[in-house]
C-alpha cells in the first residue's frame, strides 16, 4: 500500500468543498514530521482531524535525511515497528560520522540512527495519519488563520487550493484548534500571532539528491565537511541515491556565483587534496539545489490570544542543522502539542510550558555547536585531537548529536 503510494502520490481523501462543510476538531497545516505526528495522535485519540499541505506527498525537502536516535524513538512511540531487518519505515542504519575540515578528517561512531529519504519518510507518516482516520487535503496553501469570538470558540483557516476545479479560489475552513506545522517557510498570517525572530546572519539551508553512485559515499556513514562559508553533509539514502544538504552563508553563495558552486567550495576547502574531493566537487556542482529561508529562528509556540492556535516543529523554532536533530524535535513537538490538545483543560498553557522546556534543553546546545562551526580551523584542531586521543572524542559524539552512548573512534 505504502510502496504504491510512493509511486503515485497520496491522493486527497476529502474534497475542498467537503472540508469546508465540516467543523474540525483540529486543522493541522503542514504534512512534515511535526504535522503528521500530531495528526496521527489526534486522529487515534478520536478527534476529527484535517491535515492540509500546500504540496502533495511525496515531495522534496531540503534535509540531511539522518534520523537521530531521538527521531527513531519518537517513531517507535508513534507505533511504527521495525521490519525483520530491524529497519523502521525502511530506514537504513547510520553508524558513523566522518568529520572533514581544514584538510583533516576523523571518523567517529554514532549512536544508532538511520537514513531515509524525505519522500519515503513523510509519505509514510501522512499515510499513517490517513490510516488513523485523519482527512488529507494536499495542494492547499493556507494563507491566514483568524480567531472567532470567545463565544464561537472556533478558528477560521483561509486557504487556496493549488489544483483541481477550485484552484486559486479562497476557501474558508473551521476548527476548534489549528496547528501551524509549516516548517521554516511559515507565512501563515495570524493577527496578534506574535513576531517570528530570525537570528541575524543566520545561514540558509540548501540541498539536492544525486543519483546512486554520483559520490563515493559508503552506506552507513555520514560525511560532514566544514568550511568557512558553511558545512555540508553527504549520505547514501535507503534507495542508494546520495543526499547532499548544507547550511551556508548567503555571502558564500554570492562569492561562489551560485549555490552548487558554493557547496563544492566547502567540500574543496574541507578536503584539501584528498582523493575523493575532485570527483565529489564535480558531482555536487552539477546538482539542482533547493534552498530554505534563514535557518535559526524562533516564534511563539502559541499564536493569537484564544489559545487555539499552536505552532509545532520548525515553525515554532529551529537551530542550524549540523547535529541532524530537526526531525526528532519535530516529531516530539507534534507529540507534545497533540497530548496537550487531547488531555489538558488548558492545552495552550500546557503546550507552551512543555515546548519551552524541550527547546531550552535541545536548542541551546545546538546554538553553541553552530557557533564553534563558524571556525573551521578550530574544527580542524579538534579533529587532530580526536585522531590522537579517541577516548576524548568518543564521549562527545552523543553530545553533538543529542543522544546517549557511543564507543570507539578511527582517524585519518
Ligand atoms: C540543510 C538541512 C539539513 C537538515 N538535516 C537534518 C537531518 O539530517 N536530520 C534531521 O533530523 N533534521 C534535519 N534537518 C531539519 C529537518 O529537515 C526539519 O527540522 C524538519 O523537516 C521539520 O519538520 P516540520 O514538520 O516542522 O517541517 P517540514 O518538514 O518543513 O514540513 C512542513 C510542511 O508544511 C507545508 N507547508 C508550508 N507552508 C504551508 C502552508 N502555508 N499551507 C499548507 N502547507 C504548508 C510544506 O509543504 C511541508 O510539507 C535539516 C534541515 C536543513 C535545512
Amino acid at each position: 500500500m505504502i510502496a504504491e503510494s510512493l509511486g503515485t502520490g497520496l491522493p486527497a481523501t476529502v474534497r475542498p468543498e467537503e472540508a469546508a462543510d465540516v467543523v474540525w476538531h483540529t486543522i493541522v497545516i503542514g504534512g512534515g514530521p511535526a504535522g503528521a505526528a500530531a495528526a496521527i495522535r489526534l486522529a487515534r485519540g478520536g478527534r476529527r482531524v484535517l491535515l492540509v499541505d500546500r504540496h502533495g506527498m511525496p515531495r522534496p525537502k531540503v534535509c540531511g535525511c539522518c534520523l537521530s536516535s531521538t527521531a527513531l524513538a519518537e517513531l517507535r512511540r508513534l507505533g511504527f515497528a521495525p521490519d525483520e531487518q530491524g529497519r523502521l519505515l525502511g530506514a537504513h542504519p547510520l553508524e558513523r560520522v566522518r568529520v572533514v575540515a581544514a584538510a583533516r578528517s576523523v571518523t567517529l561512531p554514532m549512536p544508532p540512527g538511520g537514513t531515509l529519504s524525505r519522500e519515503a519518510l513523510d509519505t509514510q507518516l501522512v499515510q499513517a495519519a490517513i490510516d488513523a482516520g485523519a482527512a488529507w487535503l494536499p495542494w492547499t496553501d493556507v494563507t491566514a488563520i483568524t480567531e472567532g469570538s470567545p463565544s464561537q470558540r472556533l478558528v477560521n483557516v483561509t486557504c487556496r487550493p493549488q489544483a483541481g476545479e477550485r484552484a486559486g479560489a479562497a476557501l474558508s475552513l473551521q476548527a476548534e484548534a489549528a496547528l501551524i506545522a509549516t516548517g521554516l517557510a511559515d507565512h501563515v498570517r495570524v493577527p496578534g500571532g506574535g513576531p517570528r525572530v530570525i537570528q541575524p546572519h543566520s545561514r540558509i539551508g540548501v540541498g539536492t539528491t544525486l543519483p546512486a553512485g554520483a559520490i563515493d559515499a559508503p552506506a552507513g556513514e555520514l560525511m560532514m565537511a566544514v568550511g568557512r562559508g558553511g558545512y555540508c553533509g553527504i549520505v547514501q539514502l535507503d534507495d542508494g541515491r546520495i543526499d547532499v544538504a548544507a547550511a551556508i552563508d548567503r555571502q558564500a553563495i554570492t562569492a561562489a556565483g551560485g549555490v552548487a558552486a558554493a557547496v563544492a567550495e566547502i567540500l574543496r576547502e574541507a578536503a584539501g587534496r584528498a582523493d575523493w574531493a575532485t570527483p565529489a566537487c564535480h558531482a555536487v556542482a552539477r546538482g539542482a539545489f533547493l534552498a530554505t529561508p534563514p535557518l535559526t529562528r524562533s516564534a511563539g509556540s502559541v499564536a493569537g490570544g484564544s489559545g487555539r492556535i499552536l505552532r509545532v516543529g520548525d515553525a515554532a523554532g529551529y537551530v542550524e542543522p549540523f547535529t541532524g536533530e530537526g526531525m526528532g524535535w519535530a516529531l516530539a513537538g507534534g507529540r507534545l502539542a497533540a497530548d496537550a490538545l487531547l488531555t489538558s483543560p488548558s492545552p495552550a498553557a500546557d503546550y507552551s510550558q512543555t515546548y519551552a522546556a524541550f527547546a531550552r534543553q535541545h536548542h541551546g546546545r545546538c546554538r553553541r555547536i553552530a557557533a564553534v562551526l563558524r571556525h573551521p580551523l578550530l574544527v580542524g584542531s579538534a579533529i587532530r585531537v580526536a585522531a590522537a586521543a579517541p577516548w576524548i572524542a568518543a564521549p562527545l559524539v552523543p553530545v553533538l548529536v543529542g543522544s546517549a552512548g557511543s564507543p570507539g573512534v578511527s582517524a585519518r
